[in-house]
């Protein structure tokens, strides 16, 4: 069967379709991940709490020759290969437990920034790698110790593995995305319109696509129905993918989702849903005219939205 408006996402979304290359096979090797952090055109990226140390405006992330970065490596709590870049390594450095000066400073930036700042004016296999690094880092930061038996954690395999020191435990930690979906409801019947919905504490038009975070033991597509149901009280029917997006914000992937209506009458939940409506194409224009946009352009809330519009036309 064809679903109208199904066709996957070509075009890449920001944080994903990064070009590097991981080596999941090669970094387990420390005397190989040293190596490559030595080699000519090994590369660092500094982060402080998260956050970019950039120069300039528009804003330029701080991107290390390693071979001049020794003060930061030394003072970085830790260090994670990134993968290579044609053949030469990309790593990030963790300068949080500096004060904010201190980390600017030692990396020769201005300020702190977060990438979602200023990812409008990068390339997108750059805002992937920015992403990338940020997620590793908050991972190790929240990793520390182990959750099975609560001694510390140490690093391996590149920055790609915590194992519990207690050798008695011995548990290995791998770093972990939480999946979330999100989902454009689309009516079955004429005319075409899709559900939107406001958030708590969104603005009063601050209409935008419905998500949640995917529940143990359920598949992507149960996920879906369950957050319409509960959000709305609509129940769909058809729900098929569209595309997925790393959302190192701090550790999520969301998976797009076009889902068709069952039923129509909406019921929010009044409490993570404050009103939900449909839209039609023009009514959804109209809204985007008035807001400026359509969410953030970095989300895959606005390519799902984008699309959909895009089919009507
Ligand atoms: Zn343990």
């Amino acid at each position: 069967m064809t679903v109208p408006g199904a066709r996957r996402r070509e075009t890449a979304l920001a944080y994903s379709g990064g070009t590097i290359d991981r080596a999941g096979n090669q970094r387990t090797d420390p005397a190989w991940v040293d190596a490559t952090l030595a080699a000519a055109g090994a590369r660092v990226i500094p982060l402080w709490r998260d956050r970019c140390i950039v120069s300039g405006d528009p804003a330029v992330p701080a991107i290390l020759a390693a071979s001049g970065a020794r003060a930061v490596l030394e003072a970085a709590a830790e260090t994670v290969f990134l993968g290579l870049d044609e053949g030469a390594g990309f790593f990030a450095a963790d300068l949080s437990p500096l004060e904010e000066s201190q980390a600017v400073g030692l990396a020769g930036g201005e300020r702190a920034l977060d990438v979602r700042a200023f990812v409008g004016t990068l390339a997108p296999p750059q805002a992937a790698r920015l992403g990338y690094a940020r997620g590793m880092l908050y991972w190790h930061r929240h990793q520390q110790y182990c959750g099975t038996c609560g001694s510390k954690t140490t690093t391996g395999h590149g920055g790609h593995l915590r194992s519990c020191r207690n050798q008695e435990c011995g548990r290995l930690h791998f770093p972990r995305v939480e999946p979330a979906v999100i989902m454009l409801v689309e009516s079955a019947a004429p005319p075409r319109r899709c559900l939107l919905a406001r958030h708590q504490g969104s603005a009063p038009d601050g209409f935008s696509t419905l998500a949640g975070f995917v529940g143990v033991s359920e598949s992507l597509e149960d996920a879906v129905r369950r957050e319409v149901a509960e959000e709305t009280g609509v129940l769909a029917g058809t729900v098929t993918y569209l595309g997925s997006q790393g959302w190192p914000f701090p550790s999520g992937l969301m998976v797009g989702f076009r889902a068709t209506a069952l039923t129509e009458a909406v019921t929010p939940d009044g409490e993570e849903v404050l009103e939900a409506r449909w839209f039609t194409p023009a009514q959804l224009t109209e809204l985007a005219a008035a807001r400026g946009r359509l969410g953030r352009e970095d989300s895959i809330g606005h390519y799902l939205l984008q699309s959909w519009l895009a089919e009507t036309i």
